[in-house]
């Protein structure tokens, strides 16, 4: 009958050792975590569309789609249709998106239609 009073003094003495180790354990797990949330990279801000409006969209001829660009304009003596932003060497982000980062434009995000009138083909 004292074989069960052994094996739970053994027990508990295996739950006091372990239950330490186990709360170390977890206590850098739940610690790593956080400082690996805390690092990662915020997800890149949604950046404002660039205006027609704006003096540097204006500046160079830039239309938020291609059938508005004005023939007349000194800035359209390059133009040809099929030059939209999308098929323009400038353009970033990720292909399909209807406006995207435009290297000319930093900070703004330019319609995949648009045009301007440093307008480059994808080489
Ligand atoms: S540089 Fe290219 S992608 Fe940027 S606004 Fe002008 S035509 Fe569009």
């Amino acid at each position: 009958m004292n074989k069960p009073e052994v094996s739970r003094r053994r027990f508990l003495a295996q739950v006091a050792m372990a239950v330490p180790a186990g709360a170390v354990l977890l206590d850098a797990v739940v610690t790593n975590h956080a400082q690996a949330q805390a690092a990662a990279p915020a997800a890149p801000a949604k950046l404002p569309k660039l205006e027609e409006s704006d003096p540097s969209a204006k500046a160079l001829g830039y239309v938020d789609n291609i059938s508005k660009v004005d023939r007349k304009s000194p800035l359209a003596a390059r133009f040809a249709p099929g030059q939209e932003c999308d098929k323009c060497s400038q353009l970033q982000g990720k292909v399909g998106d209807a406006y995207r980062p435009c290297a000319i434009f930093p900070g703004k995000l330019v319609a995949a239609k648009g045009w301007c009138s440093v307008w480059a083909p994808i080489a």
